[in-house]
């Protein structure tokens, strides 16, 4: 037994809008991220494995409406929501992924399953929610994933003709005089919506010294029908090896997966035997710069090191070891 075991969260990372903190919506992150972090806690302090710990936590960040994953997915280019998802065992190297789900609740649980019972690794579209049916899993209305402020997030996209990452149109949307005359404007958010990468994830070292990592997303604002980011792509989005580390992105897909972000962390420390500090460093602030590459990521280490590194003005992030309170932030 170690006391090393540890839960590390985030909630997609952006601009953050300084004329907007509000502190009620501060506060609102704050109890979101620590309650999701205790639920996790227990797991990992009752013996449960880290793959359940990241499990439970990314679903219950699926279910939560403040971020762009399950229930608060943002809106595609058609009005409609295209779900990704992974999850990774850094015991076994097992891995599980779906992309462009509409009608299962919670993709993460569809990717546990994908890891749990298939002989593949990613099953995308309709193919994955056969799977997901014939696995008995919960399905909802599209409807479901509607919110009324990311539908507003995605009327400003389209009025700009552009795709946007979550958490940079939720700001913008809180902005316009006429959403501040409407009651129902956005709440002004600590990270600006309109400028923020709302994926969620997890990672985790558990009682025995395993890790594990999980992803899961709406993508980006006004994206293209099918496309499909880093966050469901086992090496970009999403990594673990008990050998190195546990990674979860959130950012610009495009580039995360260019650099096959979440892997080139792991592989730093295997071939040039590094911290794990070192390298998610130079993976979020070096190498995803170079190409334009905005975001952050969370990782942890079998030691139970964790790092949150991004390289926006904010990331909705925390962390809880066994036995100690949880710890949340939002900006650096
Ligand atoms: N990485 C996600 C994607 O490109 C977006 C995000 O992090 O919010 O789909």
């Amino acid at each position: 037994m170690t006391s090393k075991a540890v839960i590390a969260i985030h909630g997609g990372a952006g601009t953050i809008v300084r004329a907007s903190m509000a502190p009620d919506a501060e506060a609102r992150y704050h109890a979101e991220l620590r309650a999701v972090l205790a639920a996790a806690q227990r797991v990992l302090a009752d013996g449960g494995s880290a793959l359940d710990a990241v499990t439970q936590a990314v679903r219950l960040l699926e279910d939560c409406p403040l971020f762009n994953a399950g229930h608060g997915a943002v809106f595609t280019s058609a009005g409609t929501h295209e779900l990704d998802a992974s999850i990774m065992d850094g015991r076994t190297l097992q891995a599980g992924a779906v992309s462009c789900v509409k009608r299962v609740r919670n993709p993460i649980v569809a990717a546990r399953h994908v890891l749990e019972y298939s002989e593949h690794v990613m099953f995308t579209a309709d193919g994955a929610e056969a799977f997901a049916q014939a696995q008995g899993l919960e399905f909802v209305d599209p409807s479901y994933f509607h919110t009324d402020a990311r539908y507003r997030q995605w009327q400003l996209a389209r009025e700009q003709q552009r795709a946007m990452l979550d958490h940079d149109g939720a700001t913008l949307a809180a902005q316009t005089p006429a959403a501040q005359a409407r009651d129902d404007a956005l709440p002004h958010e600590p990270i600006d919506p309109n400028r923020k990468f709302g994926t969620v994830g997890a990672v985790a070292v558990d009682l025995y010294g395993h890790v594990a990592a999980a992803t899961s997303t709406g993508g980006i604002t006004n994206k293209q029908l099918g496309r499909v980011g880093d966050a469901p792509l086992i090496g970009a989005g999403c990594y673990a090896d008990d050998a190195t580390c546990a990674v979860s992105t959130t950012g610009s897909g495009e580039m995360f997966m260019r650099m096959v972000a979440a892997y080139d962390v792991a592989a730093q420390m295997a071939y040039r035997g590094v911290s794990l500090e070192e390298a998610a460093n130079d993976v979020v602030m070096n190498r995803l710069p170079r190409i334009d590459g905005r975001g952050g990521l969370i990782a942890v280490d079998a030691q139970g090191n964790v790092v949150l590194p991004f390289n926006t003005e904010g990331m909705y992030r925390g962390y809880a070891r066994v036995g100690e309170a949880p710890v949340t932030a939002i900006y650096r």
